[in-house]
């Protein structure tokens, strides 16, 4: 595996976070903090903030993306945005299939499958987030459920759709809880994820592929979950709220 052949990317998930205030104060102070990384930077922000976002990063290394976006490309789904609404404002990335989605609202492995097709139609870059709960784990059944969330994500998904999309491999027991997957775990599933996208691509595809480690990533743990051969940046929650720790992570992804 050579991590030369694919872009290590840091992506913020800011979740229900930051009015627009906030929003403009934390892009304002990430952007000199940015402009240093080797890595790609994506922040995530709720859909209020996307407009304040795309026009305070335009002409900086920062990409901004949602955290959502429906099947479909209009109708009658209240509370809904479709894909093509983001790209019309400036949005460049979503994420898909997020554990709080399929945990809170219902998402499946078949909805986020339709919700990866529809983004990627669109010309958005997709994060699609996989992972185990606890008791998966604990019953030692993560390599098949990631394997299976990962197949069915990518259902339909053509080789060259997939040059746009990056995904994140988040063990649920460690979102938010300042519990963290061991450098070792987090990069055997990380490669886990590689070996089943070549066995539905090719090898090189697979290569190329960015996999993204999340989970209670912070200043203190990244270097070494991000150093792993198989774990090519982060998706990042908490961490991605305060620009000097997103700065940690950035620079421990750029080496
Ligand atoms: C996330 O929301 O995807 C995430 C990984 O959150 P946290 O970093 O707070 O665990």
């Amino acid at each position: 595996m050579n991590k030369k052949l694919r872009q290590a990317v840091i992506a913020g998930n800011w979740k229900m976070n930051k009015t627009r205030p906030e929003a403009k104060a934390l892009i304002e102070e990430l952007k000199p903090i940015a402009e240093k990384a080797a890595c790609g930077v994506v922040i995530c922000v709720p859909y209020t903030n996307l407009e304040t976002a795309v026009a305070l990063t335009a002409g900086t290394n920062i990409k901004v993306g949602a955290e959502n976006c429906h099947f479909e490309k209009s109708g009658a789904f209240t509370g809904e945005v479709s894909a093509d609404m983001l790209k019309e404002v400036g949005v460049e990335y979503v994420i898909i299939g997020h554990s709080e989605r399929r945990q809170y609202f219902g998402e499946t492995d078949v909805t986020v499958n339709k919700r990866t097709k529809a983004a990627l139609a669109a010309g958005l870059n997709v994060i699609v987030c996989v992972g185990e709960m606890l008791d998966e784990r604990e019953k030692g059944i993560t390599d098949e459920i990631v394997a299976m969330q990962t197949k069915v994500a990518l259902l339909g998904v053509t080789a060259e759709q997939l040059k746009n999309v990056i995904i994140a491999y988040e063990p649920v027991w460690a979102i938010g809880t300042g519990k963290t997957a061991s450098a070792e775990q987090a990069n055997e599933v990380c490669s886990l994820i590689r070996a089943t996208v070549a066995k539905l691509y090719t090898q090189a595809d697979a290569d190329a592929l960015t996999i993204q480690y999340g989970g209670s990533m912070n200043p203190k743990n990244a270097a070494e979950l991000l150093a792993q051969p198989d774990v090519d940046g982060g998706l990042i929650g908490g961490a991605s709220l305060k620009a000097n720790d997103f700065g940690v992570l950035l620079e421990a992804a750029s080496i």
